[in-house]
């Protein structure tokens, strides 16, 4: 696979990597502190459209390819873990409409989601179903021309700022699987109550949350997809979630390897910079090496999914790789900044904190391998 990157998608990255430098870098230490979400931030990566790229033309979006949309979310990731959280779930609800909406509501979503006027949170989790995400006890009964959802969500990324949510239920739990169903659900539907925002490790700022259905009444026409059950769920997620989780994880690392070697620069220790000590160069190496090898990864996993390749063991594999080379790198960030890496003066804390999501959202490192090693028993190991 080639991966020679265009003129035009070196030019887009050279946009967000302006905008990020200047506009989110000096405001995400506090974000972070007040764990307050950024809307000015938000509407200015809209209007670079860097919201719902993959959006189709019609609906405001650009169309572009997921490989490209990730060098975009890379730059902002390294420098802010929440905003890159709101932009990742911005496409994978994007990418979910488009791909499974009705006209009617690719008509009236998509448009004001890309301008970045509108949140969609996307709740699956419930606090009895995580990993066994098909074993969701939210109902969806079908009254009429309408349907009643009732349960509990749990850690809603966005949930405390969306406007519209997509609600997974089952309409038949003696059916598991297959009795899984989307709904498009508007904020102040009777019945729907967002509870208060968790205090989060890492990850802060973009308004994590509970969010409770008591007998909420929505139009049949609010489905979204069809009677696929959740094949269809996590075929939407396939792509920009799991992809955009991967990509934080990278840019997140990145940012850490950067803040490393700028450090090891200025610091001294027995009368030369740290980045004199082999140790220290070993572990700088080391940082560059499987950042890369987790790039390559994404960029393999997006351009299978951009041309219509099967692409779910390619993004369990870069998605594991991430996850696992991300949290490995900021351990050894925080080794080289020393004891200065546990004061809020450098980022390097703040990068550790954000880490660690990565081996738990959007599927566990555990269900990644359960993944992967599925794929290889079902079609054996050739590439
Ligand atoms: C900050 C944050 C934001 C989130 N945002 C969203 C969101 O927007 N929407 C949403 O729907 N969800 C969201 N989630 C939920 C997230 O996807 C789940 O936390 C995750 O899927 C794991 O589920 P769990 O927490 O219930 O852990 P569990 O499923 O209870 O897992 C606990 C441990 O057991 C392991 N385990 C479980 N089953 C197996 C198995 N079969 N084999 C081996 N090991 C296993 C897991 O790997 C893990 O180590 C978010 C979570 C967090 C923390």
């Amino acid at each position: 696979m080639d991966f020679g990157l265009t003129e035009q998608q070196i030019a887009i990255r050279t946009v967000a990597r302006n905008f990020a430098t200047r506009e989110i870098v000096p405001k995400a230490q506090n974000i972070d502190e007040t764990a307050d979400f950024d809307w000015s931030l938000y509407r200015g990566m809209a209007a670079l459209g860097f919201i719902g790229m993959t959006a189709p033309e019609e609906y405001g979006g650009s169309g572009t390819d997921l490989l490209t949309w990730s060098l975009v979310m890379e730059e902002v990731a390294k420098a802010s873990s929440a905003m890159a959280n709101s932009m990742t779930l911005a496409e994978s609800m994007v990418q979910y409409i488009s791909s499974q909406g009705t006209e009617a509501q690719k008509a009236t979503y998509l448009p004001e989601m890309v301008r970045g006027e509108r949140i969609c949170a996307f709740a699956l989790t419930e606090p009895d179903a995580g990993s066994d995400a098909a074993s969701i006890s939210t109902t969806a009964v079908r009254d009429g021309d309408c349907v009643v959802l009732s349960g509990q969500k749990m850690f809603i990324s966005g949930a405390a700022l969306a406007d519209l949510f997509v609600i997974v239920a089952t309409v038949d739990k003696s059916l598991g699987a297959k009795g899984i169903r989307s709904y498009i659900v508007e904020r102040d539907t009777p019945g729907l109550q967002v509870a208060a925002k968790l205090d989060l490790l890492g990850v802060r700022g973009f308004g994590t949350a509970p969010v409770f259905l008591d007998n909420c009444r929505v139009p049949a026409s609010s489905q979204l997809g069809g009677d696929g059950g959740f094949r269809d769920v996590m075929n939407a997620l396939d792509g920009a979630a799991r992809l955009g989780a991967t990509t934080m994880a990278v840019g997140l690392a990145q940012a850490a390897m950067e803040a490393s070697l700028r450090y090891a620069g200025e610091r001294s220790q027995f009368g030369q910079p740290l980045s004199r000590f082999q140790a220290i160069q070993i572990m700088l190496a080391d940082m560059s090496t499987e950042i890369e090898a987790a790039r390559l990864l994404l960029y393999k996993a997006a351009t299978r999914r951009d041309t219509g390749l099967p692409s779910t063991m390619e993004s369990s594999h870069a998605k594991l790789f991430a996850a696992d080379m991300c949290m490995r790198s900021v351990t050894n960030a925080m080794q080289i900044f020393g004891g200065y890496a546990y004061s809020k003066e450098y980022p390097v804390e703040r990068f550790y904190r954000d880490a660690k999501i990565h081996q738990i959202w959007d599927g566990t490192s555990q269900i990644q391998r359960t993944i992967i090693a599925r794929s290889l028993l079902r079609d054996g190991a050739s590439s």
